[in-house]
């Protein structure tokens, strides 16, 4: 584990809309160390209050990756902050209204301060919202952050997502080329969202080359690490913004190399499949061409998901059981692509929602939260359960059907029911499934390493 770096660098501050008021960075660090994340993005650096703070609690310990000063309550020794925000880009071209979401990593709070001074003077309003909409196109926004300073890293976030997307029905792009012109070959890396995993993405012919990465955007320090990105690093303990934007360029310079993602079950995700929320209608791809993209209730047309946006994007969809799969030491399955030439995943589902599941109820509720402390403070971070441990340690405290449920999720002996129009997937523990129906093949894997 020593070398595994588990990096969240999606999420939001308290001054982004819909987020919880308590995501400060004492905060953000908190529910970090709970985690298990050991970096994670600052978020929101483009708002004029959040960035003041930034720069008074912020102390840079290797270049590009910051710590609490010492004088603010301390968290964890070894939690890394990044600078990561995302913008909205409201435009139109070409007769089309395009609204995409981007995420931009910066290396150093001096970087930040350039390109915030810099929108301002393109008229945008950074005071509104610690997601800062504005007017400029994608290749506009590329030339002003790569005008400053060449070692801003670009992210289309969340690319398939329907309403604000590279890729998404109703507000994207057919193709990186499309959004990003003449910088296209300069956006190496994309976000899953969590409504795709790599299996999807590894389908479309233009991601072939590119990294596939995974993040949270959490509006709330429960929801950090829903999803995350494993790197791995390559020599010593050391690592800065460099080695993690050199392997988001897969030049392989740096010290680090993608690992693994960390995903959610996409069905889970709430565009999933297509359909009508206020009809209770969902569709799958399928469906969707037979009733050619309208409601059979309503008969308007639906809200396209994003499994039939990948479908219309790829030549062939690529299906799980049709690719190589390996169990880590701890049982967790790894699903890697065709060729074996990219870095594998491996899905989770939240433990608290976990411990709902067992006790039938909310995943916020008091029981679910007392619960979920308990365990995390007797058995070290969350991700060390769900995904690292040996289940025998849930045993011992007397866990043993949490530890059923753990070892059916990593083995991926789960129902689910998609997610679509904004309402999210809901997900059943299989019963009939028994994990030790399954020898675990002893391979050498990631999580041995
Ligand atoms: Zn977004
Ligand atoms: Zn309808």
């Amino acid at each position: 584990m020593e070398n595994l770096i588990i990096a969240d660098l999606h999420l939001h501050s308290k001054y982004s809309r819909a987020v919880s008021q308590r995501m400060d960075l004492t905060e953000i660090g908190y529910w970090s160390t709970r985690k298990g994340i050991d970096l994670v993005a600052t978020a929101d650096w483009t708002h004029p209050l959040w960035f003041k703070e930034l720069q008074t609690k912020l102390q840079e310990v290797e270049p590009g990756l910051y710590r609490l000063k010492k004088n603010q309550p301390q968290i964890s020794r070894e939690l890394r902050y990044v600078l990561s925000t995302e913008v909205s880009n409201i435009y139109s071209q070409q007769g089309a209204v395009h609204r995409v979401h981007t995420l931009i990593l910066s290396p150093n709070l001096q970087t930040s301060a350039k390109v915030n001074q810099a929108l301002r003077q393109r008229g945008v309003n950074l005071n509104s919202d610690g997601r800062p909409i504005m007017g400029l196109s994608l290749i506009e926004l590329s030339q002003l952050l790569w005008d400053i300073d060449e070692q801003i890293f670009v992210l289309p976030a969340h690319i398939w997502t329907p309403w604000f997307s590279l890729f998404g029905s109703k507000s994207g792009f057919d193709s990186i080329s499309q959004g990003y012109g003449r910088f296209a070959s300069k956006i190496t890396a994309i976000e899953t969202g969590l409504s795709s995993d790599p299996i999807m993405n590894w389908s479309v012919p233009e991601l072939n080359t590119r990294q596939i990465v995974s993040f949270s955007d959490a509006h709330s320090g429960q929801k950090l690490g829903r999803e995350a990105t494993v790197f791995k690093i390559k020599k010593g303990e050391n690592y800065n913004y460099n080695d993690l934007i050199s392997c988001l360029r897969h030049d392989n310079q740096g010290n680090l190399s993608l690992a693994f993602t960390i995903e959610f079950f996409p069905e889970e995700g709430k565009y999933h499949y297509s359909g009508h929320r206020h009809c209770q209608v969902r569709l799958t791809p399928a469906e969707v061409k037979k009733n050619h993209g309208l409601c059979p209730k309503c008969h308007k047309p639906v809200t396209i998901g994003v499994m039939d946006r990948v479908q219309e994007l790829s030549q062939k969809l690529l299906e799980e059981s049709n690719l190589p799969i390996k169990l880590s030491k701890t049982n967790t399955k790894l699903i890697y692509p065709p060729q074996n030439n990219r870095p594998p995943f491996v899905s989770i589902i939240p433990l608290m929602e976990l411990i709902a599941l067992q006790l039938k109820t909310n995943s916020l509720s008091k029981k679910v939260m007392a619960k979920y402390h308990e365990l995390v403070d007797n058995l070290g971070t969350e991700f060390q359960i769900l995904l690292f441990q040996d289940l025998e340690k849930l045993q011992a405290l007397a866990e043993t059907e949490l530890a059923q449920i753990i070892a059916k999720m990593r083995k991926r002996q789960i129902r689910l029911e998609p997610g679509y129009d904004g309402v999210f997937g809901k997900i059943e523990i299989d019963e009939a499934l028994n994990p030790q129906d399954h020898q675990p093949i002893t391979q050498k894997t990631l999580f041995n390493a």
